[in-house]
């Protein structure tokens, strides 16, 4: 049983406590039905008439094996944005010419890798980037596509949107800078990079599909300079729901907006693209996703309960790091009434390590389970092991079966890069 409003977001029911009993916790739980149905929303309505579309999953918001496998079988493209994650891309066989490499600050090495790869697109941030890139390319005689990063000045990190003049972001190069205008008179004398287009990516959890309305416009105004047509990629950031109070845009209706957006911006700067990219992580594995942990101790205090899991900020760090919200059912109490007033707290030594503050749950008691939703994204992939933590198994539930993808870390995990002292050498 799961709460009504994630009834649309997870396609399947899914017991989350069999599958805690067979495979501990905590467990990061994936309904790959929710996940293929997401992808294939993006696919059928991210279309236009006028110009090619394509959707890039945007890897580093949950990337696995099982998960690229995933991406690579429903035909998406992929963004990587390390020699890391472009290392899964390659041990699955993904197609390398649907590849996308992004990055503000990519190694020589990385540049490297990604080169002998034959990966795609090169996505540049800097024109210090391009000079590398270029002469990589030269010096190996490979080819490759590149899409220049703007940084517009449109920041939507929440549910609002603002137009800055600022332009502090740390990526991307401003359309008016010698930078960008370096960078096209680089690849332009190029023989092995091919300027092939524009990118631009203005928050996470974006809400107000206005931004992206912003966004074009200012993207359209920099395509004018060119006269033949270019690829534009506006990023990712789809919001997704946490809680109630989150109300994201359904996948449809985010599609045609975001093409209508884009095809008035060209109309009105009168210029043409060839095809239009975007760049979907959290809302295509985000909602997905669950953490079941395991119910420690029941704590009281004068002012609170707090419910002990044997997890926290080491599987989730998004509530510590940026003050993240979330929903959570006691596994099995789901229709009880809601009679506590709770703080979900994980077991790392840090105070900032609760997962969710001042939740109605039913009484619970030690051994109970409890799962918190939409951890799909940036959960797995972002965990640590402060504590000497171990990273919990993911497991893939599909038409009611479960399969484990990754397996929980052990001790010896947390070993195994630690060295033999075999004493100080002379440097
Ligand atoms: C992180 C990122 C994305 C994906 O963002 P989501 O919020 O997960 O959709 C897409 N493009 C770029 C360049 C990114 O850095």
């Amino acid at each position: 049983m799961v709460r009504a409003f994630f009834s649309g977001n997870m396609k399947q029911k899914i017991d989350f406590g069999k599958l805690a009993d067979k495979f501990g916790t905590p467990l990061y739980v994936y309904d790959v039905n929710g996940m293929t149905d997401k992808i294939r929303a993006y696919k059928d309505n991210f279309k236009s008439d006028r110009f090619a579309t394509k959707v890039l999953y945007a890897s580093k918001a949950f990337s696995c094996d099982a998960m690229i496998r995933l991406v690579k079988e429903e035909g998406l493209c992929l963004d990587v944005v390390s020699g890391g994650e472009l290392h899964v891309a390659e041990r699955v066989g993904f197609d390398m010419s649907k590849v996308y490499f992004h990055g503000n600050n990519k190694s020589r090495a990385e540049l490297e890798y990604a080169l002998r790869l034959g990966v795609g697109t090169v996505i540049v941030d800097n024109f210090g980037e391009l000079t590398l890139l270029e002469k990589l390319a030269k010096e190996s005689g490979k080819k490759v596509k590149a899409l220049f990063r703007l940084n517009i000045g449109v920041d939507a990190h929440t549910h609002k949107y603002i137009s800055t003049t600022l332009f502090e972001s740390k990526f991307g190069m401003m359309p008016a800078s010698e930078e960008f205008r370096n960078c096209v008179a680089l690849a332009r004398q190029s023989g092995n990079v091919e300027f092939d287009g524009l990118h631009c990516h203005i928050g996470s959890q974006v809400f107000d599909t206005a931004a992206y309305k912003l966004a074009a416009e200012k993207m359209a105004a920099v395509l004018k300079q060119f006269t033949r047509p270019l690829t534009l990629n506006m990023g990712g950031g789809f919001g997704v729901r946490y809680t109630a109070d989150d109300t994201p845009a359904a996948t449809p209706a985010l599609c045609r907006d975001m093409v209508s957006y884009v095809e008035n911006a060209l109309d009105n700067a009168g210029v043409k693209i060839k095809e239009l990219l975007i760049e979907p992580g959290r809302s295509i594995a985000g909602e997905a996703g669950s953490t079941v942990y395991t119910v420690g101790f029941v704590k009281h205090i004068p002012t609170k309960t707090f419910y002990f899991v044997d997890g926290g900020m080491t599987d989730n760090i998004r509530p510590a790091l940026y003050q993240a919200k979330y929903d959570c059912d006691v596994v099995g109490k789901e229709s009880a009434e809601k009679t506590v007033k709770v703080t979900v707290a994980g077991k790392c030594c840090e105070s900032g390590d609760l997962l969710i503050e001042d939740i109605m749950l039913p009484e619970a008691e030690s051994g109970d389970r409890l799962v918190v939703y939409t951890t799909g994204a940036y959960g797995y992939s972002m965990s640590s092991n402060y504590n000497k933590a171990c990273v919990p198994a993911v497991v893939f539930v599909k038409d009611g079966m479960a399969r484990q993808v990754v397996r929980r870390q052990t001790y010896a995990d947390l070993a195994a890069c630690d060295t033999e002292d075999s004493g100080y050498e002379v440097l």
